[in-house]
C-alpha cells in the first residue's frame, strides 16, 4: 500500500529515522561503552555485552496500543528495508539509516499449526515456526542481517574500505555470515572456521558457494570459538559469532513475530527452543521483555530451553533449585544429532543467567525452564514431525521432543499453546535422517530407528524383465511394451493396487 493511503495518525511513524542512541553494556560490571567501534567483550572485566537503547523516551512516549497499530500497518508497507526483521526497527537497532540496511529475505517465517493427529498424540495445541525458511535456511540470518547492516553503516561512517569478517561455526553461522558478507563484497571479505568433519556436507557447501575462505581445524566447536576469540583480540577482524551483540538484537525479531502473529496475546504461549551457544534463548527473553515493557504484550510467554543429554551444560546449571548454590560448569560434549547445538561452554551463558532472573521477576513467576532429551527422542520427534507436514531439522526435533518432556514435567499445561522453534531446514541435516533410515548411527549416538518410522527406497527389478533402457539406448517395439507391462505389474504388486475392469 502507498504511504498516502495509510491512516493519518499512523503515517508519520511508518518510515522511521535513526533517532535512538545505543550503547554496549557489560552483563557483569554494568559499564557502558560507545557503539562507535565493534566490541565483543567488556574492555574492563572481559564479560559479554548486550546492546541497549539509551534515550528510551523516543519509544516510551508511544503506547503499546499505538505500537501494535504501527507494526500491523507497517506489515502492509512496501519498503525494502522494512520487509524483514527491521519491521520492528525501533526495537532492534534504531541507529541504522534505512538505506544501509541489508535485506536478503530473512524473517517473517511461517507459523504452521500442527495437524489434529499430532495435537492428539501430544495432548495440546502447538505450532512449528519454520526458521529453516530463512535465506541460508536457518534462524542465524536474523542476527546476521542486523550485524551486517550495522557493519555496513559503520564502514560507511568511518570510511572503512576493507574488512575481514570471521566466525567459528557448527555450520549455520558460517553459512549465514558468508551469504551476507558476499552481498557486501565491495568492502567485506569473510572467513569461517569449522570443526573438521563436524558440519554436514550441505553446511560446508554453503560458505564455499558464497565465496568465503573456509578453514577447517581439528577439535570441536568450543575449540574453534577460542581460536576466533583470540583472532578478534589480536587482529583487525569483525567477529560474527553471537558474542557479537548486534546478532542478538536481530534474533529478537523471532519473539516480535510470534507476538504479532498471535495478535499480541502470548500469555498462554510456550516457546520451545534448542540451546547451543545460548544466543537464541537470550534473544527470545530479551525480545519478549522489550515488548512487555513497552506494553505491546500484557503477559510474558513461558520459554523452555531444550538440550540433548550429549551437550547439556545449561540444563545441568538449572538442575540446582537453589539460585544461590548454582555454579556454571562447562561440559565435554559427545556426538549429537542436534549438531548445531553441540556446545559445552555456551558463550551467552552469563547473558542467560541475568535474563532468566529479569524475566521471572518481570513475569512475577517462574516462566523459564530447561529440559533434557535423549538423542533417540530428538530423532524420533524430528521424523514424526516431518511425517505430518513439517520440515523440522534435528534441532527442530529437539524442540518437539522438549515439548513432550516439559508437558510430562508439568512445566506446561494442556490448555497452553506450544510454539516450537524449528531452527533450520531438514535438508541441511538430511545426513542424520539417512542414518536413521539406514540404521547406520555410530554406537555413541545410541539411536535405534523405530521400524514404523523407517523409510528407504525400493529398487525395481521385475523378475521376468531382462532389457532395461539406458542412457542413449532407449527401448522400442516389443521390448518397450514388455518393459512397461512388467514395471507396472511390479509396482502394482508392491503398492497393492487393484486392477481396473474395462
Ligand atoms: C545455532 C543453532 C542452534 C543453537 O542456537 P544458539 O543460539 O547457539 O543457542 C540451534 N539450531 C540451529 C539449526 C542452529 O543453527
Ligand atoms: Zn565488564
Amino acid at each position: 500500500m502507498k504511504i498516502d493511503q495509510f491512516p493519518a495518525d499512523i503515517r508519520p511513524y511508518l518510515l522511521p529515522e535513526p533517532r535512538g542512541e545505543m550503547i554496549y553494556r557489560c552483563i557483569d560490571c554494568k559499564k557502558e561503552f560507545d557503539i562507535d567501534r565493534l566490541l565483543y567483550t567488556c574492555p574492563d572485566c572481559g564479560s559479554v555485552l548486550l546492546l541497549y537503547s539509551k534515550n528510551m523516551e523516543y519509544t516510551s512516549h508511544i503506547s503499546g496500543k499505538k505500537w501494535r497499530k504501527i507494526f500491523d500497518y507497517r506489515r502492509m508497507l512496501n519498503h525494502r528495508a522494512l520487509k524483514g526483521i527491521f519491521r520492528y526497527y525501533e526495537f532492534i537497532a534504531p541507529v541504522i539509516p534505512l538505506d544501509q540496511i541489508i535485506y536478503l529475505g530473512e524473517g517473517h517465517t511461517p507459523l504452521v499449526e500442527a495437524n489434529a493427529r499430532l495435537k492428539e498424540k501430544i495432548g495440546l495445541n502447538f505450532y512449528f515456526k519454520n526458521d529453516g525458511l530463512n535465506p541460508s535456511a536457518s534462524f542465524k540470518d536474523r542476527g546476521m542481517a542486523c550485524a551486517l547492516s550495522y557493519i555496513n553503516h559503520l564502514a560507511k561512517k568511518e570510511n572503512i574500505g576493507d574488512l575481514l569478517a570471521i566466525c567459528a561455526s557448527t555450520g549455520d553461522t558460517s553459512a549465514s555470515a558468508a551469504l551476507y558478507a558476499s552481498y557486501l563484497e565491495n568492502f567485506l571479505k569473510s572467513a569461517v572456521l569449522l570443526p573438521e568433519g563436524k558440519v554436514t556436507p550441505q553446511q560446508l557447501s554453503q560458505p564455499l558457494g558464497s565465496g568465503a575462505r573456509v578453514l577447517e581445524m581439528p577439535g570441536g566447536f568450543d575449540d574453534c570459538m577460542k581460536v576466533v576469540e583470540s583472532l578478534a583480540e589480536n587482529y583487525h577482524v569483525a567477529l560474527l559469532n553471537s558474542k557479537n551483540s548486534w546478532r542478538i538484537l536481530g534474533q529478537e525479531s523471532f519473539s516480535f513475530e510470534i507476538a504479532q502473529d498471535f495478535d499480541y496475546e502470548v500469555g498462554d504461549k510456550v516457546i520451545l527452543v534448542p540451546i547451543g551457544n545460548a544466543g537464541n534463548i537470550t534473544a527470545l527473553m530479551s525480545g519478549f521483555l522489550k515488548f512487555f515493557r513497552a506494553g505491546l504484550i500484557n503477559q510474558l510467554p513461558k520459554i523452555v530451553g531444550v538440550q540433548s543429554e550429549h551437550a547439556d551444560p545449561v540444563y545441568k546449571y538449572y538442575l540446582e533449585e537453589n539460585p544461590e548454590k548454582r555454579g556454571f560448569v562447562p561440559v565435554t560434549v559427545r556426538s549429537s544429532v542436534a549438531q548445531a547445538a553441540m556446545i559445552g561452554n555456551p558463550v551467552s551463558m552469563p547473558r542467560v543467567i541475568e535474563l532468566v532472573k529479569e524475566y521471572n521477576r518481570a513475569a512475577e513467576n517462574n516462566k523459564i525452564f530447561v529440559v533434557q532429551v535423549s538423542e533417540q527422542e530428538i530423532m524420533d520427534a524430528m521424523i514424526i514431525a516431518n511425517r505430518n507436514g513439517h520440515i523440522a531439522c534435528t534441532q527442530g526435533g529437539e524442540s518437539f521432543a522438549g515439548l513432550q518432556k516439559a508437558l510430562d514435567a508439568g512445566y506446561i499445561r494442556p490448555d497452553e499453546v506450544g510454539v516450537l522453534d524449528s531452527t533450520a531446514h531438514i535438508l541441511k541435516f538430511a545426513v542424520f535422517q539417512d542414518m536413521y533410515f539406514n540404521d547406520s548411527f555410530d554406537p555413541e549416538f545410541n539411536i535405534k530407528p523405530k521400524s514404523e518410522l523407517k523409510n528407504t527406497p525400493i529398487q525395481l527389478r521385475p523378475e521376468n524383465l531382462t532389457k532395461y533402457p539406458a542412457a542413449g539406448n532407449p527401448l522400442s517395439g516389443e521390448d518397450l511394451q514388455n518393459f512397461l507391462r512388467e514395471m507396472a505389474a511390479e509396482i502394482a504388486k508392491i503398492l497393492g493396487l487393484k486392477k481396473k475392469w474395462h
